[in-house]
């Protein structure tokens, strides 16, 4: 019984206040007014498709009734690909709108890092940053 046996942790309790990053998503760098001019943005670009879809399936109606004739198989295929990348960015932009609803907008699905501003502008339905972008498209 000669020293008294001191555990050589020195805990400090307010050492685990510090917990900053347990909030995991990091916030997108999107002002509420870059986030209300996203919104426009998509918005346009949804009744844009919308009308753009509408007016490819009135025509292909006619297309049926030409193809009677001698509608060019290549120019119908060349419609259907139109409309269905109509489709696919409709679905994007979304899909964009449901990010922003549920507050997840502005965040690159892959690295998780915030997509520049600057990008969401020129495409706001961009579910990757430019980078990420680059690799997916060069990996195909
Ligand atoms: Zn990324």
């Amino acid at each position: 019984m000669s020293r008294p046996y001191r555990p050589s942790s020195v805990s400090r309790p307010w050492g685990e206040v510090v917990n900053n990053q347990v909030t995991g998503v990091p916030k997108p760098a999107l002002s509420v007014e870059d986030l209300a001019a996203l919104r426009e943005l998509l918005h346009e670009q949804r009744s844009f498709r919308r009308e753009q879809l509408r007016q490819m399936t009135a025509a292909s109606r006619t297309c049926v009734d030409a193809s009677r004739g001698q509608w060019s198989s290549s120019r119908a295929e060349v419609r259907v690909r139109l409309a269905a990348s109509a489709r696919m960015v409709l679905a994007d932009v979304e899909a964009a709108l449901e990010r922003m609803a549920q507050g997840r907008y502005g965040v690159c699905h892959l690295c998780r890092r915030p997509i520049a501003c600057e990008r969401l502008m020129i495409v706001p339905q961009a579910r990757y940053c430019s980078r990420c972008q680059q690799v997916r498209e060069a990996g195909r």
